[in-house]
C-alpha cells in the first residue's frame, strides 16, 4: 500500500527563496499549459496532447527571454506540475462522461500566487535524496533540515514540498509500505457515527465528540475580527491572515491525532469493522454543518479503511439507506422514524433500546450479512484504497499536520 509520511522541514532563508522560485515556476508552467489548452479549445482546435504541451510550455518556453528563468529550477518540478494538470483534465473528462463516480469534478483552474498552499513535487528522476546526516537534498534548492518524527519504513518514491497558509514547510514522502497483518481478534464491531457522540460502538462504548473547533471557536472569532479590521493589502493584514491559518491548523492537527488514536484502537481490537456510510456532503449543507465539520467523519472512516487493509482486518461501509435507528436490533421489527431528541425507546417485543447503540448493533448485523452475501465466507477482504497520483487540482486549505506521524494513504 502506498502511504504518505509527512515531516516538518525548516528551510534556511536562502532555501526559502529557492523554494519560492520553484513554487512560482511550477505555477507558471501549470497556468501556461492550462491557457494553451483553453485557447486551443476556443479556436476549435483539438485537445493538445500531453507530450506536445510539455514541449510547448517547458522545452520551447525556456528558449524565450520571457521564460528563460524556468531553467533555474529542476525540470522534474515543472514536468510534475504538468502531470497535475493532465490528471486534473483526465478526472474532469471521466467525471463528465460518467466514468468517474462520485461528486462532479470541475475543470482545472488557474493557480494563484495567493493560494493558501504552495507545493512542488520531486520524483525519483529528480534524484532527491535523504542524506546520512538526516538532511533532505533537493536539486537546485539545497539540503533541508527535517524533523524526523518517525522513521521512513522504506525508500520514498517521491517527495512533495508544501508551504501551508500558516507559513510552515513540510516534506510529504510517498512510500510503498508492506502490509502488517495483526494477530486475529475475536470481536467484530458496528459503528454509528452521530452528533451527540462522535461514535457509538455496538458493544455499548460511547466516544464523546471532541468539539475541538467549538472550543477553539472563541479564539478563532476574535482572530477573525482582528483580521476584518485590518486594511486590505496591508502588512498587518497579512500577519493576521497567518494567525488565523495557524489557529485552524492547530485544530486540524489535534483532531487528526485524536482520530488516528481512536481508529488504531478500533482496528487493533476488532477483526471486522462496519460503519454506516453517511452522506456527509449532504449533511454539511444543513443546519448541522458546523458539528459535521467538527466531527470530521469522512477523514475518520478513511483512516479505518486503510488501517483495516494494512493490518488484515475486514472493513465495510453499510448502505446509508438501511434504517439502522428505526429497527429493533432484537426482533428486527421496524418502528418508524424517530426524531433526533428521542434517545431511547421500548420495542413492543419488550427490548429497551439506547437509540445509538441499537443503531450500531444494526450496522454490525448488516455488515455481517453483507459479508456473507458477498462471497459466502465469513470474512471479506477490505477494499484497498486505490493509489492515485497526487492531484493538486486546486490548493487545499492549510491542512498539513505537523504531528501526523502516522502515514496516510495516497488517496
Ligand atoms: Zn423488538
Amino acid at each position: 500500500m502506498q502511504l504518505r509520511y509527512n515531516y516538518r522541514v525548516y528551510p534556511t532563508l536562502v532555501q526559502q527563496q529557492s523554494l519560492a522560485r520553484a513554487f512560482g515556476c511550477a505555477r507558471v508552467v501549470f497556468n501556461d499549459a492550462l491557457r494553451a489548452r483553453q485557447e486551443a479549445r476556443e479556436q476549435g482546435l483539438p485537445y493538445i496532447a500531453d507530450g506536445d504541451l510539455s514541449k510547448q510550455v517547458i522545452t520551447e518556453a525556456k528558449t524565450t527571454p520571457e521564460r528563460a528563468w524556468l531553467g533555474e529550477v529542476s525540470a522534474v518540478v515543472l514536468q510534475q506540475a504538468l502531470a497535475d494538470l493532465n490528471l486534473a483534465y483526465r478526472n474532469f473528462f471521466a467525471s463528465r462522461s460518467g466514468k468517474r463516480k462520485g461528486r462532479k469534478v470541475a475543470p482545472p483552474r488557474f493557480r494563484s500566487r495567493k493560494d493558501n498552499r504552495q507545493a512542488i513535487r520531486f520524483t525519483a528522476n529528480a534524484r532527491f535524496k535523504v542524506m546520512d546526516n538526516g538532511r533532505l537534498r533537493l536539486p537546485k534548492i539545497g539540503d533541508l533540515a527535517v524533523r524526523w518524527s518517525r522513521a521512513l519504513p522504506a525508500p520514498p518514491s517521491s517527495v512533495t514540498v508544501v508551504k501551508d497558509a500558516a507559513g510552515r514547510y513540510f516534506a510529504s514522502f510517498v512510500v510503498q509500505a508492506a502490509d502488517e497483518p495483526l494477530p486475529p481478534a475475536d470481536a467484530e464491531v458496528g459503528i454509528d457515527l452521530g452528533l451527540t457522540h462522535f461514535a457509538v460502538l455496538s458493544d455499548g462504548t460511547k466516544v464523546a465528540a471532541p468539539q475541538f473547533l467549538r472550543r477553539a471557536a472563541r479564539k478563532l472569532r476574535r482572530l477573525q475580527q482582528d483580521l476584518s479590521r485590518k486594511q486590505r493589502g496591508s502588512n498587518n493584514r497579512k500577519k493576521a491572515v497567518v494567525k488565523v491559518a495557524k489557529a485552524h491548523a492547530r485544530v486540524a492537527d489535534t483532531r487528526r491525532d485524536w482520530q488516528h488514536k481512536l481508529s488504531a484502537q478500533i482496528i487493533r481490537d476488532n477483526q471486522a469493522v462496519y460503519v454506516e456510510d453517511l452522506c456527509v456532503t449532504g449533511l454539511a449543507r444543513t443546519r448541522l454543518a458546523k458539528s459535521v465539520h467538527d466531527a470530521g467523519w469522512a477523514g475518520f472512516t478513511a483512516m479505518l479503511e486503510y488501517k483495516a487493509a494494512r493490518y488484515g482486518r475486514t472493513f465495510a461501509k453499510i448502505d446509508r439507506f438501511a434504517p439502522t435507528s428505526q429497527t429493533c436490533s432484537v426482533c428486527s421489527r421496524p418502528d418508524g422514524p424517530k426524531p433526533l431528541n428521542v434517545r431511547s425507546w421500548t420495542c413492543p417485543c419488550g427490548a429497551v433500546h439506547d437509540r445509538d447503540v441499537n443503531a450500531a448493533i444494526n450496522v454490525l448485523a448488516a455488515g455481517r450479512a453483507e459479508s456473507l452475501n458477498a462471497c459466502g465466507a465469513q470474512v471479506r477482504p477490505a477494499p484497498v484504497p486505490a493509489p492515485r497520483r497526487e492531484a493538486g487540482i486546486r490548493p487545499r486549505a492549510a491542512r498539513c499536520s505537523a504531528r501526523s506521524a502516522e502515514g496516510i494513504p495516497v488517496l
